[in-house]
C-alpha cells in the first residue's frame, strides 16, 4: 500500500521543482526581451544608462550582487538585462533595477511614436 505522505511530499517536491522552473524560465525570457528593449531604444548608449552602470562598475564584486547581480558586471548590455529581468520577476525589487526599468520605460516612450487611434 501506498504511504500517503510520502506521496504528497514527493507530489509537492515535484510541483515546487515545477514552480521554481516556471519561474526560472521566466527570469531567462525577460532576461532576453531586456537586450531585445535595449537594442530597440539604443540604451546602451543612454548618458543616465551609463552613469547608472558607472556607478555600479565602481562596487566591489559582493556589493553588486547585493545590489543587482554580479553577472551584471559582464557588460552594461548584461546590466541593462539584468535589471529588467528583476523589475519583471521579483515583487520586491530592489532600487537599482527599478531605475534601470524606469529609464527604460522613458527610452521606449520615447522611441515609438504616438500610437494612431483604431478605427471602431
Ligand atoms: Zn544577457
Amino acid at each position: 500500500m501506498i504511504k500517503d505522505v510520502k506521496v504528497s511530499s514527493s507530489i509537492q517536491k515535484l510541483i515546487l521543482s515545477f514552480q521554481h522552473l516556471i519561474a526560472m524560465f521566466g527570469a531567462t525570457v525577460d532576461h532576453e526581451l531586456g537586450h531585445q528593449i535595449a537594442k530597440l531604444t539604443n540604451a546602451h548608449n543612454d548618458y543616465e544608462m551609463q552613469e547608472m552602470y558607472s556607478r555600479f562598475m565602481s562596487l566591489s564584486s559582493t556589493q553588486r550582487g547585493e545590489v543587482l547581480s554580479g553577472y551584471a558586471g559582464e557588460s552594461i548590455h548584461e546590466f541593462i538585462a539584468e535589471g529588467w529581468s528583476e523589475y519583471r520577476n521579483n515583487p520586491n525589487c530592489r532600487p537599482l533595477a527599478k531605475s534601470i526599468s524606469n529609464r527604460l520605460f522613458d527610452l521606449y516612450n520615447q522611441h515609438t511614436p504616438r500610437l494612431v487611434k483604431v478605427r471602431r
